[in-house]
């Protein structure tokens, strides 16, 4: 079995890349830009399990694919060429679409380019799998920031749920999720949408809180910072998984998923944002100060999210496995390594 998986230098993907690797009978081949950050990679390339494959026009050859290795391809979603020549390429029995513009944040700052990507990059996907004439299963991540706006007596949130998206990024989201229902229902193709709830881990980028958080902790740790950090609103509440768990999910949605249907996956536990950050000071010996930036600070935010993933559990079995607070010193721990 084939397996492509765009966005495969970021945390989720690595991570998925490294779980499939593990199993019987997958090849599995990733797409890279030009310019992305390889360092989520490291671990593959440390092992010589990275097989970096460029200029290939035709099917890839036996020779050059390797079912042992990351087949890494360049391609960039935003260009409808580079996808319909790895598609055509690969010709995968399945697709995991995790590349994203996939900060909140940044949704705001480039609304633009948010909906570009993430829209038009799935456009690109969806046609260049139909000019291929291929039937893969395929997987979109779709997000909880598609909730957006979310009543109390509507928590925990089931897939039923208005979607009430308060970011460019959710709309986007939205958006993706939408194009995947019109492709099955239009072109038969299959798709399966997840909304994810926030999952974190080590190789988290470092804008996200979590990771922001851990990192500055080490930072003080190892006196390159004084023992301040640096926070935005403590008081919203997410719910937060592993990303190993994460991978094991996206696995099992197109396993036992049906086409054209919509899974939540969370935990089912919400936590305060001033929890997790107790749970990391608690981690440390060094006495730090906690101070609020107004910077970090965001126009219309999501303020509660608890998932309800009965009918994801249901359809595939899935259970976490990991310990929120595992997850924490894991992701502390990366950076303890890295600054
Ligand atoms: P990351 O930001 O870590 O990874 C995003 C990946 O997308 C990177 O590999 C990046 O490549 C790639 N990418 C971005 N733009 C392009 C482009 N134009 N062409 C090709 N590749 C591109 O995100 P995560 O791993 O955390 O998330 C994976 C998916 O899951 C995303 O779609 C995200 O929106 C979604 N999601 C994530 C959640 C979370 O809590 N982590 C929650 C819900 C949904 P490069 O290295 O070149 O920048």
């Amino acid at each position: 079995m084939r397996v492509l998986i765009t966005g495969v230098t970021g945390m989720a993907g690595s991570h998925l890349a490294e779980y499939l690797l593990s199993m019987e009978g997958v090849e599995v081949y990733g797409t890279c830009r030009w310019r992305s950050r390889m360092d989520n990679l490291d671990e593959l390339k440390k092992e010589g399990r990275l097989n970096v494959i460029t200029g290939e026009t035709e099917a890839v050859p036996p020779d050059r694919s390797d079912s042992s290795k990351l087949n890494l391809m360049e391609a960039d979603i935003t260009d409808p060429f580079s996808m319909k020549r790895v598609v055509a390429t690969v010709k995968p029995d399945r697709i995991f679409h995790l590349a994203a513009q996939s900060y909140v944040p940044v949704s705001w700052i480039a609304p633009a380019e948010t909906l570009h990507t993430n829209i038009i990059g799935e456009v690109n996907l969806l046609e260049a799998v139909r000019a291929a004439g291929i039937d893969p299963i395929i997987h979109i991540a779709g997000s909880s920031e598609e909730y957006g706006l979310i009543f109390p007596e509507e928590l925990p949130v089931k897939e039923t749920n208005p979607l009430r998206p308060l970011s460019p990024y959710g709309v986007s989201k939205v958006a993706q999720e939408m194009l995947a229902y019109q492709y099955f229902m239009s072109y038969g193709l299959k798709t399966i949408v997840t909304r994810g709830f926030n999952h974190e881990g080590p190789r988290r980028g470092e804008v996200f809180v979590t990771s922001s958080f851990a990192k500055q902790v080490a930072e003080i740790e190892k006196g390159l910072r004084p023992p301040v950090l640096y926070v935005g609103d403590l008081s919203s509440r997410r719910d937060w998984s592993d990303v190993r768990d994460f991978v094991r999910a996206y696995w099992l949605a197109l396993e036992k998923g049906t086409p054209g249907e919509v899974y939540n996956i969370g935990s089912g536990v919400a936590r305060e944002v001033r929890e997790m950050l107790d749970i990391l000071l608690s981690m440390t010996d060094v006495n730090i100060k906690v101070e609020v930036d107004p910077a970090r600070l965001r126009p219309s935010d999501v303020k509660v999210l608890i998932c309800d993933a009965a009918k994801f559990r249901q359809a595939t079995g899935w259970e976490p496995q990991i310990p929120f607070e595992q997850t924490m010193k894991d992701l502390l721990d990366y950076w303890r390594e890295r600054v």
